[in-house]
């Protein structure tokens, strides 16, 4: 009877096993990208955030304190990529958020062959096509069959696009010429329906700047809302996948730097929003059953005059008149004309047209601009790119310089600033910022995930923008992104 009684237990188990339905998975993945957020900002606001919003994120959630931008420039488009690719410039190719293309300049989801979707403007000529890598979206499209749903949205047409990847359903983004949400023949031939009524509720006057508005964050989320309803993510078969740019962060802290009350209201703005957003969540997909993560693109640095008022080192190089002395040195020693051709990013790219015309010597007239930037004091490396490995600098920059490189679209050479110096010069009255650099203060960002599977807790362990995509693939038992080199984190048990 023992035996009878061991061998029902034994096929009930086994029948049981078979019985699952399918693997344990979230209904959906949502992933907020808050562009220029530093990482302190999560503790700086701390007192002033409410419990719904980053308190909640923090406090439910499981923090990655450690987390760092893996190459350099640190700025928008390829922050953009790499979190949603778990892969760097060398990999993806999104150079920056302008590179060249062929020697032409391009913006990083910049698309000639494709045209605005409720827009004529050519803020509509854009898509992922630049993107040499595939995303998180992707792979979800790839794992259910493309029996799922991804979405991207952000008034910026990069930090809409590149998140969301090449299969996905749409992404979104805002053409202040016509004062709405819009997007490209990419996706599809004419706006939903239900996207038209939405631009009819929420619109502004052309020519009205979301982007140093604080209800750019709010038409943002009220956007992502709006998709998550209408196109009923989370409720089907398999999980959906929402991204969410929030971009007006960016260009108030440009203007007005990392201090004062504009950045101090955008971040409570943005505080009320996630509060807002997650009830939505809740609501509509359920608590416990999406899978959410917040970060940033980049961070930003303290402004060089407010760092001087208190005796730390800051300041700005003079790029432009640095072009003008190479230029004039590369045209005395080699007989080029006008040689440089932009500085991007830190970047110096050489009109490799003009110096083959004239049959002159690219190793030449880069040794000529080399010497010349090595006399600036303001700057503490400058490297050709194709020689990184013999230049005397750290490791560290010498890791994040290779995997920031996309061999025809990253230029020639690439300078470092010292610690606090802007690639421009700053005058006295100057108050914004910049970011794109190696330092801390540029490639700290911040890291939470939140909700299905995600205990709560904190780690200083060292990690990177490239796990993001590693960890969310790997909780869901599916394929990395094609060209992803991070790993996936492992949420440390409760203590
Ligand atoms: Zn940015």
């Amino acid at each position: 009877m023992k035996r009878l009684l061991i061998i029902v237990a034994v096929c009930c188990a086994t029948l049981g096993l078979m019985a699952q339905p399918r693997i344990d998975r979230p209904k959906l993945v949502v992933g907020i990208v808050v562009d220029q957020m530093r990482w302190d900002y999560l503790y700086y606001y701390y007192e002033d955030y409410s419990s719904d919003g980053i308190k909640r994120l923090l406090n439910e959630g499981y923090s990655c304190e450690n987390t760092m931008i893996n190459y350099v420039p640190t700025v928008t488009a390829i922050g953009h990529a790499s979190l949603y690719t778990g892969t760097v410039p060398f990999f993806h190719g999104i150079a920056g958020n302008g590179f060249m293309i062929n020697g032409k300049p391009v913006s990083s989801s910049e698309d000639k062959n494709v045209e605005g979707v409720g827009t004529d403007s050519k803020v509509g000529m854009n898509s992922p096509r630049n993107l040499r890598s595939t995303t998180i979206g992707d792979e979800l499209k790839h794992a259910f069959d493309f029996d799922c749903k991804v979405y991207g949205v952000a008034i910026k047409p990069r930090a809409a696009i590149l998140p969301a990847g090449h299969s996905a359903d749409a992404a979104y983004w805002w053409d202040s010429n016509v004062g709405h949400f819009v997007t490209s023949t990419y996706y599809m031939d004419r706006l939903p329906n239900w996207v038209e009524k939405f631009n009819h509720k929420y619109n502004t006057e052309p020519k009205h700047d979301l982007n140093t508005s604080n209800e750019g964050v709010t038409y943002t989320f009220r956007m992502a809302e709006a998709i998550l309803e209408n196109e009923k993510l989370g409720r089907g078969k398999y999980t959906d996948m929402l991204c969410v740019s929030v971009s007006s962060t960016d260009a108030i802290g440009h203007t007005y730097s990392t201090r004062g009350r504009e950045n101090y209201e955008v971040y409570m703005q943005l505080d009320k929003e996630l509060a807002h957003f997650f009830k939505e969540l809740d609501k509509q997909v359920g608590r416990g059953n999406y899978l959410l993560f917040l970060s940033a693109d980049h961070g930003g640095a303290h402004n060089p005059n407010f760092m001087k008022e208190h005796d730390q080192p800051a300041g700005g190089w003079d790029s432009k008149t640095a072009r003008t002395n190479m230029n004039e040195a590369i045209n005395r020693e080699c007989g080029v004309p006008d040689a440089i051709q932009a500085i991007y990013d830190y970047r110096i790219y050489l009109n490799h047209n003009k110096i083959d015309s004239v049959g002159a010597d690219v190793e030449q007239v880069k040794k000529v601009a080399i010497d010349v930037l090595n006399k600036e004091d303001e700057l503490v490396a400058v490297v050709d790119y194709e020689k990184i490995q013999e230049a005397s600098i750290p490791e560290i920059l010498k890791e994040r310089l290779i995997n920031g490189y996309h061999r025809g679209r990253s230029g020639d050479i690439v300078v470092m600033t010292q610690a606090g110096y802007f690639p421009y010069r700053v005058k006295s009255d100057y108050k914004g910022t910049t970011h794109g650099s190696w330092n801390p203060y540029d490639s700290h960002i911040p890291l939470v995930f939140m909700g299905w599977h995600v205990p709560h807790g904190e780690t200083n362990k060292p990690t990177r923008i490239v796990d993001i995509a590693a960890t969310v693939c790997a909780m869901l038992h599916i394929q990395m992104p094609n060209a992803c080199i991070g790993d996936a984190i492992t949420f440390d048990a409760p203590k």
